[in-house]
């Protein structure tokens, strides 16, 4: 039976972890931390991480956790104006086939972990990866206490200071964005009435943004404002006091300080990505999640990409032991472009659209404005809406050529549509889930 390490308990050494289980593999994770646990608060899961969740057989554990949300809106932090809204129900779900939901990263985190236990997979904490070695069809994870575990395969999972990519990549430290975000979550019942909403709300101002939405079913807003210091020095989870923050964010709307006044026990996180590099593989060793492309949440995406590389690996690696290093080359293929994508598409984000000063901010908001519902999910289709990453690779590669062959002109036999409607009932069926409407 084909062995698989992990390095990195984490959402997407977890999610990587449950893949290569329910591909019949034996799996063994090595965390570093003491134990098996997320810190931080929300994340946002667009449709194409509900693919993923589907695939992995957890989606309805999540979902039950879930947050749904209506409405991704975008609001001039300085005016209040509501700039654009994208309705997320109705013809956003239909089109892209699944939910818009937030969730406590804990709880996305305990579906995976316990998808993982329930699949057989040895989860080992206390073990930090320092490195690896290779020789001839097996690989050695190193840990910092010194023992040695062979394996097949090493999926690096092990996050954005990933000591697997150090080895493999070598390409130094992460890249500082000079962003700092300030995070709090805080009991619902003490939000007014008139704020509440099922939204993800942005209040973008000059050099900064602020975003909440509700967690834990609506009983918590999470709160996120973020702002262009030029800080310098990593910083994660660090406290801040209230005082701190409010100063942070002057020229907010009353609404939008009326919300940041709430918060209380903030925490700040510098925020930091790496620039996309060409490979993540090295013979029967790969990265995956932040370990390979760490991006700014701008796009909110960082976790979603972990959960698509999950599912693609998951597919990829149901191959004979021999075939594994080309196998794991294809996963690179796969994935650099789109991962590469998310990574600008999240950095321009932040600067261009969310951190618009001066003169750029109100034709940000016309040009903005503008966008009519459809414009506005045919911006973030390529995003939200991939389910091809749901096939095995060879499907996947199917659907590019067929991809290429429209827009060649030249008719695919049974056109894109079918495609993905293949992939997201295939990956349905594997999940044993019926399509129903998420709630
Ligand atoms: C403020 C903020 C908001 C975000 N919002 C969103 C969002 O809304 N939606 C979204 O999709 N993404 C979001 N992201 C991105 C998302 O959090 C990450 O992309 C995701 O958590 C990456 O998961 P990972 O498992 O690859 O890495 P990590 O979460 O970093 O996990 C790495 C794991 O490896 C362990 N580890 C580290 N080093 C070693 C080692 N040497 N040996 C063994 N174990 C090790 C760590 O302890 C950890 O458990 C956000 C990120 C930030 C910073």
């Amino acid at each position: 039976m084909t062995h698989i390490l992990v390095a990195g308990g984490g959402i997407g050494g977890l999610a990587a972890a449950l893949g290569q289980a329910r591909a019949g593999h034996r799996v063994t994770v090595l965390e570093g931390r003491p134990e098996f646990s997320e810190i931080g608060a929300g994340i946002q899961l667009a449709p194409n991480a509900f693919h993923a969740l589907g695939v992995l057989g957890v989606r309805d554990r999540v979902a039950e956790r879930a947050d749904f949300i209506d409405e991704l809106r975008f609001l001039d932090g300085t005016s209040g104006q509501r700039v654009a809204a994208m309705e997320l129900t109705g013809t956003y779900r239909s089109r892209f086939g699944g939910p818009y939901a937030v969730v406590h990263r804990g709880d996305l985190h305990r579906a995976l972990l316990d998808g993982c236990r329930d699949a057989g997979v040895r989860l080992l904490a206390g073990h930090r990866v320092t490195g690896y070695q290779q020789r001839g069809d097996r690989v050695t994870a190193l840990t910092v206490d010194g023992r040695r575990f062979g394996a097949d395969v090493l999926l690096g999972a092990d996050g954005l200071r990933s000591a697997v990519r150090a080895r493999l990549v070598g390409d130094g430290g992460p890249r500082i964005s000079g962003h700092t975000i300030y995070r709090s979550v805080i009991p619902m019942e003490e939000v007014p009435r008139e704020l509440r909403s099922k939204s993800v709300t942005l209040w973008a101002g000059p050099g900064w943004h602020f975003v909440h939405y509700p967690i834990g079913g609506g009983a918590f807003l999470n709160l996120a404002a973020t702002r262009d210091d030029g800080a310098r020095e990593e910083i994660t989870g660090a406290a801040a006091s209230r005082s701190r923050v409010l100063g942070e964010f002057p020229g907010l709307c009353d609404e939008a300080r009326r919300l940041l006044e709430l918060g209380r026990d903030w925490r700040i996180w510098v925020l930091c990505d790496r620039d996309p590099v060409d490979g993540w593989v090295d013979g029967r060793v790969a990265l995956l999640g932040d370990a390979a492309h760490p991006m700014l949440q701008y796009a909110a995406q960082g976790a979603c990409m972990a959960l698509e590389d999950a599912v693609v690996l998951g597919g990829l690696l149901r191959c004979e032991p021999w075939e594994i290093p080309g196998r794991l080359a294809r996963y690179n293929a796969l994935r650099r472009d789109r991962t590469a994508r998310t990574t600008l598409t999240a950095r321009e984000m932040g600067t261009r659209l969310y951190h618009a000063a001066g003169a750029d901010a109100p034709v940000r908001n016309a040009m903005l404005a503008d966008l009519s519902p459809d414009d506005l999910r045919d911006a973030v289709a390529w995003l939200h809406g991939s389910t091809s990453f749901t096939e095995d690779g060879e499907a996947l590669a199917d659907n590019r050529r067929r991809s290429s062959a429209m827009a060649r002109g030249t008719p695919a036999a049974d056109g894109e549509q079918t495609v993905r409607g293949r992939g997201r009932f295939a990956a349905d069926r594997e999940a044993g889930i019926t399509r129903a409407a998420p709630r």
